[in-house]
């Protein structure tokens, strides 16, 4: 099954933590072991796991600036968002964790993570759980 939560971003690049959103959805579908695939089906954003600390937070958004920028990319001779979607491709549109006794398994510093590349918008997550 697949369940769907909207998370609005306050600016062009952001990073936000939406472990407790997921976890909410995981514990009211009832699938107690399995995986839990986040997704988000948009171009210029992405998800992933890691620490939520300010300091790495800033370090994650200087790197993938430092690798998008400055280039001459073709598809800004379109929208102007090219970078976005640069990042976006090389963090990938989907993170997984185990589900094991009605929760989430993740590491004591994990979190799942929506980084925003070209807001802010409305973006939507998707939350499938595969019990297995
Ligand atoms: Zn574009």
């Amino acid at each position: 099954m697949t369940r769907t939560f909207a998370v609005p971003t306050s600016s062009r690049r952001q990073v936000l933590d939406i472990t407790n959103e997921v976890a909410e959805v995981v514990q009211n579908n009832g699938v107690s072991a399995g995986l839990c695939v986040v997704s988000v089906p948009h171009c210029t954003c992405a998800v992933f796991i890691n620490e939520h600390e300010e300091g790495l937070v800033h370090d994650v958004l200087t790197l993938i600036d430092g690798l998008v920028s400055g280039e001459d990319w073709h598809h800004d001779r379109i929208d102007h968002n090219a970078g976005a979607h640069l990042g976006a491709t090389l963090l990938g549109n989907s993170v997984r964790a185990p589900l094991e006794g009605g929760n989430l398994v993740l590491g004591r510093w994990q979190r799942i993570q929506l980084i925003e590349l070209d807001g802010p918008r409305h973006r939507r997550i998707n939350v499938t759980l595969i019990a297995g």
